[in-house]
């Protein structure tokens, strides 16, 4: 009987929906939640898993031994009809996780969906009021020690806010407008951790947070998604949703150690952290540094910017895969220690030069284009 019903739940597997895993899309599901009737992946067993079997029972479809009713509950419901219930009302800022995404994310989306249903029960959704107060981890500006700090944020004001002292003056007021929020758990070594990413004074600034609590850590996350939706309505109201969607706050394309030299033949080879965030490419002295050394605007490819690939290196020993990165203010060399490493960057910085420009990264360029025809000297986006 056990053949019998393997064949049935290979059967089940080719329906459409259940061909991939019903929490993060991943292809080919090999294991299935049988009270919850859906197919996933391993990934995301071990996190039903990790909820307990009161919430989720797991079973990989060929390894376990199956009763002929734990197959009839897949055939009863399925990933489709198991999306219909559990996604119901997933709100629009709401970050659906794919296959490569970080844990705290699919993690938090699993948990959402089946423990705390808040997709089933809008009400319990906090991230959706435009406000929320709380207590952060805050790395220093100057030292690598973490320290507790109150956040406000505030979609009326269009800021969010940090305070060392409850009671004091913030000490520090982002703009929500342009701030940039990327999950970087690997760089900061903590699994619910963020990355602030925003402008102070024309130049860019980053911040480090962490939270022990990962649905804390997504609350803000998902809370500063809804704010900036917000306000992007408010400032494109006859953009479509669906457009908007895609202007909310993504992790880096890329990061790592990249070599880069100066312009001319003498120039030194400098080991430097660099940072892809949407169409700007930032490079820093260490990874967790609060400000980039430089930034790179990359523009579309009809506007002269392109990369070229370089043969030889110039000497320094690891500084192996070169390739230049041409704009209409300066070339950049800049390379890589190892041919994948120096593909990878070359694929994401191709994607960027292809991809058009969103309103507010034309009035970058056009930014750019004025500076380039009234003065010589190039200020925020040239590095030093
Ligand atoms: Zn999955």
């Amino acid at each position: 009987m056990v053949d019998h019903n393997e064949k049935l739940l290979q059967e089940l597997l080719k329906k459409p929906g259940n061909n991939v895993c019903a929490d993060c899309g991943s292809e080919d599901p090999d294991w299935a939640s049988y009270n919850l009737g859906i197919f996933i992946c391993m990934r995301c067993a071990s996190i039903h898993r990790g909820m307990g079997a009161h919430i989720s029972k797991v079973k990989h479809l060929e390894l376990d031994r199956w009763e002929d009713s734990q197959v009839q509950r897949m055939k009863e419901v399925g990933n489709i009809a198991a999306k219909n219930k559990y996604e119901e009302r997933v709100p629009p800022c709401y970050r659906r996780p794919t296959k490569n995404d970080p844990q705290v994310l699919i993690e938090q989306w699993i948990r959402a969906k089946y423990q705390r249903e808040e997709f089933c029960h809008p009400e319990r959704q906090n991230y959706l009021s435009g406000s929320m107060e709380g207590f952060l981890m805050k790395r220093g500006k100057e030292d690598s020690r973490y320290q507790l700090r109150k956040f406000v944020l505030n979609e009326n004001e269009d800021t969010l806010k940090y305070h060392v002292k409850e009671n004091k003056e913030p000490k520090g007021v982002l703009k929500l407008s342009e701030l940039n929020v990327s999950f970087a758990p690997a760089k900061i070594g903590h699994m619910n951790s963020m990355q602030l990413t925003f402008l102070k004074d024309g130049s860019t600034r980053h911040i480090y947070v962490y939270h022990d609590d990962p649905e804390v850590i997504n609350g803000w996350y998902t809370s500063i998604r809804c704010a900036k939706l917000h306000l992007l309505q408010v400032a494109f109201p006859s953009t479509p949703q669906s457009d908007l969607i895609l202007r909310l706050p993504k992790d880096f394309a890329r990061e790592g150690w990249l070599w880069k030299t100066g312009p001319r033949p003498s120039d030194v080879h400098r080991r430097r952290w660099f940072t892809l965030d949407n169409r700007k490419l930032m490079y820093h002295d260490e990874p967790l540094d609060a400000y980039p050394k430089g930034e790179i605007f990359i523009g579309h490819e009809s506007s002269g910017y392109h990369i070229k690939v370089s043969n030889t290196g110039n000497g320094c020993k690891e500084a192996r895969f070169p390739f230049h990165l041409i704009t209409p203010e300066r070339t950049f060399c800049l390379a890589a220690t190892t041919h994948e490493d120096r593909a990878g960057w070359l694929a994401v910085i191709q994607q960027t030069l292809k991809r058009p420009l969103t309103p507010q990264e034309s009035t970058i360029e056009a930014t750019l284009v004025r500076k380039r025809t009234t003065s010589n000297s190039i200020s925020i986006f040239s590095g030093r």
